[in-house]
């Protein structure tokens, strides 16, 4: 059978789920890149009618509808308003999947997802190097921000700012802080809670992981964090990548099934949706697997939907703004609200910090513009979708701009890097977790 034949059989297996699209074009009004490039083979439906034409083989350039697919931020915004229920991420993600296939893996994507990403003793040893070395390609730009731009001769996108490197890595943290081995001495009777990490909260912001440690703690459960745990498998399913996302989905769950907890917290969205709704959808075939993962799925929930729902406290909901405070307000991740169903639950907490004014910004729920290795391959569309969520924000008069998301909080570092105003970036757990006294339960 020739290849264009083969591809277009395992394009055609995805077809059931292509066509439940009507094609009715609401899709186009929330996709932030077609809002930048007004071009129909950009938007979601633009995107179904390119593969259903290479599956019929009417259209022959699987490179052109890879490319196409490519530009996307995956932050399914269609997916959300589509009246149909058509499935945006396993149609996409698939489609990526048989596409690499097809086309074969670029060089750096396999040494980045295979070499890289998928072996985490690599990966902790080539962030280590990244973090002492970052400045020979970067230069550090932001206190506030903590960010650092490229360097002229950089191949890095020359006006794109970057979050630096942590000195210390949230697991490295973990591992210097003797006080943090409480989270396997079961001291009381409370819930266990492992503590998803996620490779962002790893790598660049281990604040957030210990905001999360200081807020289970002080809500008195008892905090698991497997130190061998990896990345949750995202950024090589969307790059494509089945062998690296199989391997990496293997490897957690096995390092999951030796703890025993009650449930499982994650800092980002992404983390929790893909363990959640993405695992399963490439063990198709394995069912003791798909049970697995099943069973861990249930359990993991995000880090502000659980303090809100699983604890006992009362959260009230207002406060009175007082003179000088300062005005604050919050980003929406995409994963978060249109993926995970989360709204409330971080604003009611970010509501507890006394030091802030809460202020409601236009489109909160507008993307931000990141989409993983979309803001480096696809850095002038990110950038324009970033200027947007940057006027809403600055409207606002907001000093601090609160998120539940690592990525989110990369992407509106770079863009608040390049305006004069001061404006912080914090995650909500972060927010929160200043709101509260010293841990009542001592590590
Ligand atoms: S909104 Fe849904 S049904 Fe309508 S064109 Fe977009 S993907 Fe198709
Ligand atoms: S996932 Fe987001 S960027 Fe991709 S087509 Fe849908 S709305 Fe557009």
């Amino acid at each position: 059978m020739k290849k264009i034949e083969k591809l277009a059989e395992l394009i055609n297996e995805i077809e059931a789920l292509m066509n439940v699209c009507t094609r009715c074009g609401s899709c186009q009004s929330v996709c932030s890149v077609y809002g930048q490039t007004c071009d129909e083979a950009d938007s979601a439906r633009g995107k179904i009618v390119l593969l259903k034409a290479l599956g019929k083989k009417i259209f022959q350039n699987p490179k052109k509808v890879q490319k196409r697919l490519d530009c996307c931020l995956l932050c399914g915004s269609c997916g959300f308003l589509c009246p149909n229920g058509v499935d945006i991420f396993e149609i996409f993600l698939k489609a990526r999947v048989i596409l690499a296939e097809f086309t074969g893996l670029s060089a750096s994507k396999k040494i980045l997802l295979r070499q890289i990403l998928a072996k985490n003793n690599v990966f902790d040893h080539v962030c280590d190097l990244g973090s002492k070395y970052q400045n020979i390609l970067l230069k550090h730009a932001d206190n506030d921000l903590n960010t650092s731009c490229s360097r002229s001769f950089s191949p890095l996108p020359k006006n794109r700012y970057f979050v630096d490197i942590a000195e210390t890595s949230f697991k490295k943290r973990v591992e210097l802080k003797k006080s943090y081995k409480s989270y396997k001495s079961y001291k009381t009777d409370s819930k266990r809670v492992l503590f998803f990490v996620g490779c962002l909260t790893d790598k660049l912001y281990p604040d957030i992981g210990d905001a999360v440690l200081k807020v289970l703690n002080y809500h008195g459960f008892n905090v698991i964090i497997p130190e061998e745990q990896g990345c949750c498998g995202m950024p090589s399913i969307a790059g494509g990548d089945l062998y690296s996302f199989q391997k990496l989905v293997k490897h957690n769950i096995d390092i999951i099934k030796k703890e025993k907890f009650d449930y499982i917290v994650s800092a980002c969205p992404t983390c929790i949706f893909a363990i959640k709704k993405i695992w399963s959808l490439f063990f198709e075939a394995d069912k003791k697997l798909k049970e697995e993962i099943k069973k861990i799925g249930e359990k993991i929930i995000d880090i502000n939907e659980f303090i809100v729902k699983k604890t006992v406290s009362d959260f009230p909901d207002e406060k009175k703004a007082k003179e000088n405070i300062i005005k604050m307000t919050y980003h929406d991740p995409c994963h978060l609200k249109k993926s995970l169903n989360v709204v409330n639950e971080p604003r009611i907490l970010i509501k507890q910090n006394k030091k802030y004014d809460f202020i409601e910004m236009e489109d909160s729920d507008r993307c931000c513009g990141m989409g993983g290795s979309f803001s480096i391959t696809h850095y002038n569309i990110s950038e324009k979708i970033a200027e947007k969520k940057i006027e809403n924000i600055k409207k606002t008069k907001a000093k601090v701009v609160s998120t539940a998301c690592p990525a989110c909080m990369m992407q509106l570092s770079d863009a608040l890097s390049k305006i004069e105003d001061k404006i912080k970036v914090k995650h909500s757990i972060e927010i929160y977790a200043d709101s509260l006294k010293e841990s009542v339960v001592s590590g």
